[in-house]
């Protein structure tokens, strides 16, 4: 009988796995580090929006994609920056629709400028769409984001459930600004086939003075249990948020220690900057340069080859990548989530 290659599975799918043998079958694309708003705890600090030949062509982005998912690829979420900032951001969207193999196709974004294109969305069948949404008062939507638009997001999101676009919503947890408001947001879920996340704030706000808050998993998870009513945990392969359905609730609730960084042992993703960096973890500070690789003329094989051989020596978790960091650690880094993509 012959043997199958270790590469492929049962089904001859590829798939891609890494040094300590964990399946990688989702990459993120930050396809502009611009953003219409500003939100204190992820702007930059100062200009960083990069000349647009600095970012990678949608040609680029597209040829990594078709590479990376013969590579075992299935799942790429489109984000930035604000990803429909980017000229022509739909067309490119039917493009990677387009590609053999991959699955999933979802967006993550603020909201503000989707409501001309939840029809093309819909149409593409997108299979998730994640917006931001971090209060429900006006002003203080106004303060977080520099942008008077609470009123045109809370409308979108009702559109986007009218189209029937699988719905999340992430609200990053601001002691002081937002904490009283956790369970308002929550109960958005109540009667809305939803999931409202509440993600621990991470240091990648541009050096604008991150502190941990004491609001950590932990504590969302005692607020959430002893306010709504009973949750129970629904454990899903692969996801990044604890999931809980709470009892009479149409939606569910998710909990995201991106700051605890909890779920490295299952981390299925990879992410490439808008300047072409793949990182193979949020907190490392970049491991290839793939734009560099492309401009220079790389044929697939290379690049796939250097992509796995990144693989191969991938920290074990969030806090091994960031004691490796050359620019002082993430106390000394000036990294904003917008030239990241969450
Ligand atoms: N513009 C889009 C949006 O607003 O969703 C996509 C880009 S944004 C960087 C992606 C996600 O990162 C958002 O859900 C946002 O709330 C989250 N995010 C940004 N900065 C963060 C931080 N410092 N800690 C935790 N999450 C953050």
């Amino acid at each position: 009988m012959s043997q199958r290659p270790a590469s492929l599975s049962a089904s001859s799918k590829p798939v891609l796995t890494d040094n300590l043998g964990r399946v990688i079958n989702y990459v993120r694309l930050a396809v502009t580090d611009r953003c219409n708003l500003n939100c204190r705890y992820c702007r930059p600090k100062g200009p960083c929006n990069e000349a647009r030949s600095e970012l990678l062509s949608y040609e680029e982005l597209e040829r990594l994609t078709r590479l990376l998912v013969g590579m075992g690829i299935n799942k790429v979420r489109i984000t930035g920056g604000e990803p429909l900032v980017r000229h022509g951001m739909i067309s490119f969207l039917r493009r990677l629709r387009a590609i053999a193999g991959l699955e999933q196709l979802a967006l993550t974004t603020n909201a503000t400028l989707l409501q001309p294109h939840l029809e093309a969305l819909r149409e593409l069948r997108l299979s998730g769409l994640n917006i931001s949404l971090d209060t429900l008062s006006r002003e203080r939507f106004a303060a977080i984001t520099g942008q008077d638009l609470l009123a045109e997001v809370l409308a979108v999101i009702e559109a986007a459930l009218q189209v029937q676009i699988p719905l999340k919503l992430n609200a990053v947890v601001q002691e002081g600004i937002n904490t009283d408001e956790l369970l308002d947001l929550a109960r958005l879920a109540a009667a809305r086939p939803i999931q409202v996340r509440f993600i621990e704030p991470m240091p990648f706000d541009g050096g604008n003075g991150f502190v941990a808050g004491n609001w950590n998993l932990a504590r969302l998870r005692e607020h959430f249990q002893a306010n709504l009513p009973p949750l129970t945990e629904t454990p899903l392969a692969g996801s990044t948020a604890q999931v809980f359905r709470v009892a009479g609730f149409r939606g569910t609730i998710g909990l995201i220690g991106g700051f605890s960084r909890c779920f490295c042992a299952t981390c299925n993703k990879i992410r490439i900057t808008p300047q072409g960096m793949m990182k193979t973890c949020l907190y490392d500070e970049g491991v290839l340069d793939l734009k560099a690789i492309l401009r220079g003329g790389a044929g697939d094989e290379e690049i796939a080859g250097l992509i796995r051989e990144c693989l191969g020596r991938r920290q074990v978790d969030g806090f091994a990548a960031a004691s490796r960091r050359k620019d002082g650690g993430l106390a000394g880094s000036c990294a904003s989530m917008a030239t990241i993509g969450g």
